[in-house]
């Protein structure tokens, strides 16, 4: 009645504390209430109670029965739950809906008296009563809530009532039987059973409980027979779904002791049970033992119940089909994904970390190794999907494979990256610190005074490089993931190791080479710069001057070749030392070689030409020509007297001296006559030089075909203009000698 004064007259569940402590369910909570509404707060409920975490270490009783016959006082003995119980004067229905409590007695008594973990008890609403009229639509409701959600079903009965086949408990029971075949009608493969357990009240012991059985049993059976059964079900028994236990209570107000007692007794059955020989084969019935066999247990996870039981409670009150493997799907599911939504966040806080200052450091450009990273990985992916497999492989099969796929999924694309671009890290400041350490070895040699195995230094620190990439590749892989393994990077680390080695000794190559080059240009600059000085003496090329020959002439270009070739010939023979020790390939040293040759050509061809510049050369003339007008055979100076062939001796000397020019003007041979072989001596582009080896080389006429330019004009040092210029200028150098010879002659006359 909406006007019942009892606190508990009607569910509004405003009344409950928003903060939901304890307190506010001391009569536990109400799961629907008299709206046929559903209460959200049966999770919160449940967590208070601790009983989320529980898994399937659970068991949910429904007690059913006429009202007001002692149920809820039931309860409140055997499970010390606080039920309202209606007053005796007031005689008015007080469970509205349907309640749940836990059982409170868990743990009060000794181990081997205990009852079973975190029993859930429902209490509900009263049937055919006053109250509700002739509305049988909640009975079958809360009938389909309570077979869809317990394992055990306590039914509360009269012992006058037994027997009375046509009575108010036959209807309810007829309720029952025919919902759980339509419960199981989408699940017709279930090996899903439940218990109905008959408590038969003010038993007074005349009849003796095993008579009161049968009875009871027999017209069940004949009430199974009257209802009718969906195709396929025809042959169906009652046993097929149900196992049957039964106890007697005395009553409550006449033998109070007896009761306490027997309720006592009572208590003890609701431990866990196994089918075993005490069973009574023919009725399905136990006599002993727990009541909780496995098989009655709906396998919903605990935490999950709450949100199963909205589902079917919403399913039931809108008078859908209820299809319990659907539902279970649908909890799987929801459940999963809350699960799986759980465990990221734990995952985020292990992971996002490293993956921020990652991609931070990718944008700056500066490829930083994350310590700790590997350790933090496995145990973030062990964790998180140990856990979701604890929580969610409760569910549904399929479902909870299919998250449990999509969870590794997203962890290991996470992980994923994460290793790749630790690895990109890795390889990228391995490489910059090979290159690092090369030079930083070679610069160290070079102060201990140039003396360092460069093969070494590189074949050292690849070695220690390629250790390092490997020893970050190896503590960040992630067992188990498909993705971790390393090979393919490894090996391009290699090769990159390998390239920036040849880079470096090319580099190195080239300091060699430079080395080398200078080594030739003082070399040349010295030798030839004596070959040129010994010009200005008629007769320094030594001995006495044969028949008017010109020993310093004589032979000079030939001189320079020689000196050319041997000092080339010598540095490339030290080039070809140095390079071999540190590994150079035949190749590189062709190249280098043939670099050399003609870097050392222009070498000797800048030293030419130098000397070769017009006053250097007028002033070499000159002192050829003196050497030769002033001086006699035998080297002394000639003091000129009037009678002295002056004009004679001039001109022998000038037209000696004039010779130097075309000599000088042509680089050639005079064994052959020819100028000197450079084009064979510099020898072919070797095939494996490259465009970086031939950018910084100057062109050599007839060497370079392309350039247009013949080995002849290469070797010719004077052009035609500048000898005839070079000519009139040296002349009139020598005619100021000679005036001025001839007028000290007369001077000495007059003397
Ligand atoms: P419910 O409506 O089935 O939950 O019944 P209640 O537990 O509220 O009890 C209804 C009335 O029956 C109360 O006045 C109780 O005192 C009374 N009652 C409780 N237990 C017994 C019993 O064992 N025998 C009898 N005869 N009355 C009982
Ligand atoms: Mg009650």
């Amino acid at each position: 009645s909406p006007t019942a004064p009892s606190i508990l007259s009607n569910g509004h569940f405003a009344s409950i504390g928003a903060e939901g402590d304890a307190a506010s369910y001391e009569h536990g909570v109400q799961v629907i209430d008299g709206d046929k509404e559903f209460n959200p707060n049966l999770s919160k409920y449940l967590s208070l109670e601790n009983v989320t975490s529980a898994g399937f270490n659970y068991h949910l009783i429904s007690v059913f029965g006429s009202q007001s016959t002692g149920k809820s006082t039931l309860l409140n003995h055997l499970f010390g739950t606080e039920f309202s119980v209606m007053s005796e004067l007031e005689r008015r229905q007080t469970t509205k809906g349907i309640w749940l409590s836990k059982n409170k007695k868990q743990g009060e008594a000794a181990a081997a008296e205990r009852m079973a973990d975190n029993i859930l008890v429902m209490d509900v609403e009263g049937t055919d009563g006053r109250e509700r009229g002739e509305d049988q639509d909640f009975e079958r409701k809360s009938a389909l809530f309570a077979l869809a959600t317990s394992e055990v079903l306590i039914v509360n009965i009269w012992e006058h009532q037994v027997g009375l086949y046509q009575g108010a408990n036959m209807g309810l029971l007829k309720t029952v039987f025919e919902v759980n075949l339509q419960l199981f009608l989408k699940d017709k493969h279930t090996t899903h059973r439940s218990l109905l357990f008959f408590v038969i009240r003010d038993f007074i012991g005349n009849t003796p409980l095993k008579n009161l059985q049968k009875t009871l049993l027999e017209d069940l059976s004949r009430l199974w027979d009257t209802i009718s059964k969906p195709a396929g079900l025809e042959k169906s028994t009652i046993h097929d779904y149900f196992d049957f236990q039964f106890y007697g209570l005395p009553h409550k107000n006449y033998q109070p002791d007896q009761f306490v007692t027997e309720a006592k007794k009572l208590g003890l059955r609701f431990r866990e049970g196994h089918r075993d020989l005490k069973r009574d084969a023919l009725k399905g019935e136990f006599s002993e033992g727990g009541v909780f066999l496995p098989e009655y247990h709906r396998r919903i996870p605990a935490d999950g119940f709450s949100h199963y039981a909205e589902g079917i409670w919403d399913q039931i009150v809108n008078n859908k089909d209820l299809d319990l493997p659907t539902q279970q799907e649908l909890l799987a599911q929801f459940r999963c994904d809350e699960i799986l939504r759980e465990v990221m966040i734990g995952f985020d806080e292990a992971i996002v970390a490293f993956e921020d200052k990652q991609a931070e450091s990718v944008r700056l450009g500066e490829p930083e190794v994350l310590g700790g990273l590997g350790v933090a990985m496995r145990a973030a992916r062990v964790k998180t999907l140990k856990s979701f497999e604890t929580e969610a492989s409760r569910y549904h099969k399929g479902v909870y494979q299919r998250k449990s796929a999509e969870l590794q999924n997203k962890v290991d694309t996470r992980l994923k990256a994460l290793f790749h671009g630790q690895l990109s890290a890795a390889h990228k400041s391995g490489i910059r610190d090979f290159g690092d350490s090369v030079s930083g070895a070679v610069k160290d040699g070079q102060k201990r005074g140039g003396s360092y195995d460069f093969a070494e230094i590189v074949t050292k620190e690849a070695q220690s490089s390629l250790e390092k990439f490997e020893e970050v590749a190896r503590s960040t892989l992630v067992d188990g993931a498909s993705w971790s393994n390393y090979k393919q990077e490894l090996s391009l680390y290699k090769k990159e190791l390998d390239e920036v080695s040849a880079r470096l000794r090319r580099d190195e190559m080239r300091r060699l080479a430079t080395r080398v080059e200078r080594w030739v240009q003082s070399r040349l600059g010295e030798s030839v710069g004596l070959e040129f000085n010994a010009l200005g003496s008629g007769r320094a090329g030594g001995g006495a001057p044969e028949n008017g020959e010109k020993p310093t002439e004589k032979g000079f270009w030939d001189r320079i070749w020689n000196l050319f070739e041997e000092t080339v010939l010598d540095a490339e023979r030290r080039f070809t030392d140095r390079a071999s020790s540190f590994d150079a390939s035949i190749d590189e040293v062709d190249v280098g070689l043939w670099r050399l040759r003609r870097k050392s050509w222009g070498v000797l061809h800048a030293k030419i030409e130098e000397e070769m510049i017009e006053g250097n050369l007028l002033l070499k003339l000159r002192e050829n020509f003196e050497d030769k007008f002033r001086y006699d055979e035998a080297g002394v100076p000639r003091i000129w007297r009037p009678t002295d062939d002056i004009e004679g001796i001039y001109t022998r000397a000038r037209e000696s001296t004039l010779t130097l020019i075309p000599l000088l003007s042509r680089f050639r041979l005079e064994r052959t006559g020819a100028p000197p072989p450079l084009d064979r001596w510099i020898g072919h582009t070797p095939s494996t030089a490259t465009s970086a080896d031939e950018e910084d080389l100057a062109p050599i006429g007839g060497v370079d075909e392309h350039e247009g330019k013949s080995l002849e004009e290469e070797m010719t040092i004077l052009s035609d203009t500048k000898r005839q210029e070079l000519t009139v200028r040296f002349k009139k150098t020598a005619d100021g000698v000679y005036v001025e010879a001839k007028r000290s002659a007369i001077g000495g006359m007059t003397q």
